[in-house]
């Protein structure tokens, strides 16, 4: 086997050398009555809150990784050996898998069956998965954007950015996102068809930037960066305005998360501004709804989804790394092997 381990915690930015790829030995033979399964790892998910993990302490809602063990992340896999009668070779599954090519997964505690019904595997740790689910929820739960409602969403063109802006389209909003090149404001304008898009790194002044490209206003944010996005919005935010917030990954690789100002804002404009995490959602009503609702709208071309592949596991550690500085256009997911 071949299994990525993280040497050391990183400061700041992770480096490269923090990581290693260490090859060990694999028995495909089973215990019976083990109830463990083998799986073969296809499709690897990269995912910002995987930062946090790397942490000793971890992020203060996700564990921090063992250094000791794999890195391990949201994966599809095909079963390639089974003592557990839930599951049989050949069967693909979703569960949290090593950053490897084959994961013991003992009893096959959390893994998933998935039919793919022809879709991309893939999609399972996207639109179909764990991100495009956090897009559904958090929109339409705690967002709840109506009709002509500005909608502002931040890191747009990303994993869930790019589904909330289409699912607020959907209900009929004005949306508006942000990122971070030219390429991904064209994406955002011409696959996603959001109403308005400009790079952020762009605009010296961001709350001016917000004044110009929402000129109504801005009736929901949907937060994915933080920091002085969040504070150009509070700036621009209408009356009884909506604030999911999902991330900030501006903060992430940051020591110490820095201070936002103009939090007084929530009074004056008497906004909701509510944390939440796509794993509250897994029993909802919503989480029932969210498969059905995003194949028909994915079928009948009402929502696009634009995926980053990186290719071989090795190239899993400067994967992850690039979506710390944006270089991903899209989902990011590591193709490991086929099936
Ligand atoms: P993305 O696919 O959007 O990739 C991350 C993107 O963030 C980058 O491409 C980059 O886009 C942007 N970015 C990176 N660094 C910065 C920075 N310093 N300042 C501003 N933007 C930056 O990732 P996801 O869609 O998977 O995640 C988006 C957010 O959602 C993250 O904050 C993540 O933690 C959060 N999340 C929360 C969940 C929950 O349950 N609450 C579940 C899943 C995700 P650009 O080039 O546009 O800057």
């Amino acid at each position: 086997n071949k299994s990525w381990f993280l040497k050391e915690y990183p400061k700041g930015l992770p480096q490269e050398s923090l990581f290693e790829l260490r090859e060990s030995q694999l028995s495909t033979k089973l215990d019976e009555g083990s109830d463990d399964v083998l799986v073969k790892v296809l499709y690897l998910s990269l995912d910002p809150y995987m930062r946090g993990r790397m942490k000793a302490g971890g992020s203060g809602y996700a564990q921090g990784f063992s250094l000791a063990k794999p890195l391990v992340g949201g994966a599809v896999g095909v079963v390639v050996s089974s003592a557990n009668s839930k599951f049989k070779e050949g069967d693909f599954v979703l569960g949290s898998l090593g950053w490897e090519l084959f994961t013991l997964v003992p009893k096959g505690q959390g893994l998933r069956p998935i039919d793919p019904k022809g879709l991309p595997l893939s999609y399972f740790l996207g639109v179909l998965g764990m991100t495009g689910l956090t897009a559904y929820c958090g929109l339409f739960d705690i967002g709840d954007p109506k009709e002509g409602e500005t909608v502002y969403v931040s890191a747009a063109s990303g994993a869930v950015g790019q589904i909330v802006g289409q699912l607020a389209k959907i209900k009929g909003a004005h949306v508006v996102g942000s990122a971070g090149s030219a390429e991904k404001v064209e994406l955002l304008k011409n696959t996603f068809k959001y109403d308005e898009a400009f790079n952020y790194k762009d605009e010296p002044d961001l709350s001016a930037a917000l004044k110009k490209y929402c000129p109504k206003g801005i009736d929901v944010y949907f937060e994915n960066v933080g920091g002085s996005m969040l504070e150009a919005v509070l700036q621009n935010a209408n009356t009884h305005a909506r604030i999911p917030v999902c991330g900030m990954i501006s903060q992430y690789n940051l020591e110490e998360g820095e201070g936002i100002h103009g939090l007084i804002q929530l009074i004056a404009k008497r906004i909701k501004m509510q944390g939440f995490l796509v794993g509250d959602y897994m029993t909802s009503p919503l989480a029932k709804s969210f498969p059905d609702d995003v194949s028909k709208w994915l079928k009948e071309g009402k929502i696009k989804y634009v995926e980053d592949v990186s290719e071989g596991l090795e190239s899993a550690p400067q994967a992850f790394i690039g979506l710390l500085q944006g270089h991903n256009v899209g989902k990011l997911v590591v193709h490991v092997a086929d099936d």
